[in-house]
């Protein structure tokens, strides 16, 4: 009885995240007659973006790109819960898509014109240096070898490597936990270095996909046990799913979100430090992530920026 209610928690939920833009009504996942998830249907923070007419970056060569195409090109997540998620109408939502869509208007482009690229964790670095995007918002760590290929402002959030598992698991309780366990996580992401680097299951036991949605099916699908990243990621997974994951909820990392910036472009950086700085100090920052990361179940005030 419990296989089945997962299993069909299990493909509602692989129909959330890939009918996204196709015909049809998506499927409420906890077939089990539990609560429908939170994020099926994209809701917005309700803070109004307006863009800033008067925008002016001097010895910004992306700017003066930005500023003559009249739109500007943005490197998202679209699979992850309240941070970067697109639903099955196309809608976009979650703090770090807010988070842009407020830089965009900083930068004097409208919000709707922006034109979002998916671009998964391993691509980060290549579509920032290849000037397929301008900037990247997506559950981006901050993290010195990333500096050497791009450029970051913020941190304009903390969040922290932990584990998610399937509810009925009592096994694993935090990362020494998980020898001769299966782990997936993302290609290219700072966690799964972290499992490598610190050897926490053996080198076969590594699962990686390209995204973290895919690591969740499998773990849904009982064909991995844990999949680990960031709990600000993990707890929108778990709040799709309530009945049948569950966060661990003992982090191992400190991970720095940064937006991810052309690395030569210092004029661009310090401007977008001085919007992020604005919004911290206005209670914009707050008010999008109260209605956006804030329903996956934590509070949080704005970090430090850390400007270099
Ligand atoms: N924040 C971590 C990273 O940047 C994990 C999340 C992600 O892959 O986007 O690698």
């Amino acid at each position: 009885m419990k296989r089945v209610a997962v299993l069909a928690t299990a493909a509602a939920f692989a129909f959330t995240l890939t009918a996204c833009g196709e015909e049809g009504t998506p499927t409420p996942s906890g077939g089990d007659g539990s609560a429908a998830p939170i994020s099926d249907t994209c809701s917005a923070s309700g803070v109004t973006f307006t863009p800033d007419t008067k925008a002016a970056i001097t010895g910004s060569t992306t700017f003066d790109k930005i500023k003559s195409a009249g739109t500007v090109n943005v490197g998202v997540k679209f699979d992850q819960p309240n941070l970067g998620y697109k639903d099955a109408t196309g809608a976009r939502c979650g703090f770090d898509i807010e988070i842009a869509q407020y830089i965009a208007s900083k930068l004097g482009v409208d919000p709707a014109k922006i034109q979002y690229k998916e671009i998964p964790s391993a691509n980060r670095e290549t579509a920032i240096k290849g000037g397929e995007i301008d900037y990247y918002v997506g559950t981006y760590s901050i993290t010195d070898k990333r500096k050497a290929d791009v450029a970051f402002a913020g941190p304009y959030f903390i969040a922290g490597q932990d584990l998610l598992v399937r509810k009925d698991d009592t096994s694993i309780t935090g990362k020494d936990t998980l020898k001769g366990k299966k782990v997936c996580s993302a290609t290219g992401s700072t966690p799964i270095q972290n499992v490598r680097d610190q050897g926490l299951t053996e080198p076969e036991n590594i699962v990686e996909f390209k995204t973290y949605s895919e690591c969740v099916s499998q773990l849904l699908d009982e064909k991995v046990d844990a999949v680990t990243t960031d709990d600000a990621i993990l707890k929108g997974y778990a709040a799709i799913s309530p009945d049948d994951l569950k966060v661990v909820g003992a982090p191992f990392s400190e991970e720095k979100y940064g937006i991810g910036l052309p690395h030569d472009d210092k004029a661009l950086r310090d401007y977008v430090n001085d919007a992020l700085e604005a919004s911290f100090k206005d209670g914009t920052w707050q008010k999008i992530y109260d209605e956006t990361l804030g329903k996956s179940g934590a509070t949080a005030t704005a970090p430090a920026l850390e400007r270099y």
